[in-house]
């Protein structure tokens, strides 16, 4: 730290993204990216052509890729903005909606970027403890009447709540902000974007890091209400107009519009997450019941570090998390089928001993 930087982030503890290997022989399950490339409609539409416009700034309404999304959910265009990623949209919320009399609450066992964005706003937020078998309490968010963030799925639990537990929370909170943040919720969940011109206070965030394989291309959007989305537009224009660049757009577009692939992709994962579920489960291991492109796995005589240990040793890596309540589990992201094979191979090889 230099003797520069402000005092008000001297004690900021930024989040941790999982690892990112350099090294290619490795069997990599632990950031939740697909195995599969992007749509070939992106990979067409990314030609010389388009890399030869890079003098020019792309377009600071990210009108395409809005336009195409709009289509495919049902929604009107002002009804959508892009991040770069959804952890921009996230960012933007927490600073839009969240301040000294609105603190914003979630779970204790969540996205690990949500305490991150509350120091970094100065933000003191309520943590809600999730249930003993690792759920969300829906009771426990009966009117809060503060800004509530849920990630549906949750991550890294993989467990998700209903439509109708949703609405309960909405219904009950209708001064107050709810985020729903469905990164994970093509893999099995119920949406909530149904739900987004009954409730004025309901933003969904959405992200194509997943379910769309393009997280180097770092697009995520929220859909809510024309008025929420242009509150959080006023944070994107006074930040970085600009946060979609111009091959981002079109990959969004192209991809959003390629639903047979799309449906492909997610129903390969589903097919894997069942095989490793199965295999996982008969050599001892217990998981929760998981709509992402995850699993939270927890063995009974193996500790998850030793697992988590054993696994890099052979190649294979997954996400590990000291966190008292979850220091039994792993969580691995489902890949290809082959690749799923070689866990199950290396886990038998562990558990041998
Ligand atoms: N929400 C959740 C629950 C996540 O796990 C992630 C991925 N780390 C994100 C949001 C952000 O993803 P991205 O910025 O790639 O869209």
């Amino acid at each position: 730290m230099s003797r520069f930087l402000s005092e008000r982030f001297s004690n900021i503890e930024p989040y941790t993204p999982g690892e990112q290997p350099k090294v290619s022989n490795l069997i990599k399950l632990n950031t939740n990216e697909s195995p599969f490339p992007p749509s070939p409609k992106v990979i067409e539409a990314l030609n010389n052509e388009e890399l030869s416009k890079l003098n020019l700034y792309s377009d600071p309404d990210t009108k395409e890729v809005i336009d195409a999304i709009a289509k495919t959910f049902g929604v009107s265009s002002n009804q959508i903005l892009m991040g770069n990623g959804s952890d921009e949209i996230l960012a933007f919320a927490f600073q839009a909606f969240c301040d000294k009399v609105n603190e914003p609450c979630f779970a204790d066992i969540t996205y690990g970027f949500y305490p991150v964005f509350c120091e970094l706003y100065g933000l003191e937020p309520e943590i809600i403890p999730l249930k003993d078998d690792l759920s969300i309490g829906i009771k426990d968010y009966i009117g809060k009447n503060k800004p509530i963030f849920i990630a549906n799925p949750n991550a890294p639990t993989g467990l998700a709540l209903s439509l109708t537990d949703i609405e309960k929370i909405l219904e009950s909170n209708k001064d107050s902000v709810v985020l729903i943040d469905e990164a994970y919720v093509d893999f099995g969940a119920e949406s909530a974007v149904s739900l987004v011109d009954k409730y004025d206070n309901l933003i969904v965030s959405r992200t194509f890091s997943k379910s769309r394989n393009l997280a180097g291309a770092r697009i995520g959007f929220a859909i809510s209400t024309p008025e929420l989305i242009a509150d959080m537009c006023k944070m994107k224009f006074s930040f970085n107009p600009y946060n979609l660049n111009r091959l981002s757009i079109i990959a969004g577009k192209e991809s959003v519009l390629d639903t047979e692939y799309f449906n492909r992709c997610i129903s390969e994962i589903i097919s894997n997450r069942e095989y490793t579920v199965n295999e996982l489960t008969k050599r001892g291991f217990t998981i929760p019941d998981s709509k992402a492109n995850f699993i939270f796995a927890k063995h009974n005589t193996l500790s998850g570090e030793e697992y988590f240990n054993e696994l890099r040793k052979r190649n294979i890596v997954v996400r590990y998390f000291s966190k008292e309540r979850i220091k039994d589990y792993v969580r691995i992201t489902i890949g290809s089928i082959e690749q799923m094979k070689a866990l199950i191979e290396a886990t038998d090889e562990i558990l041998k001993g």
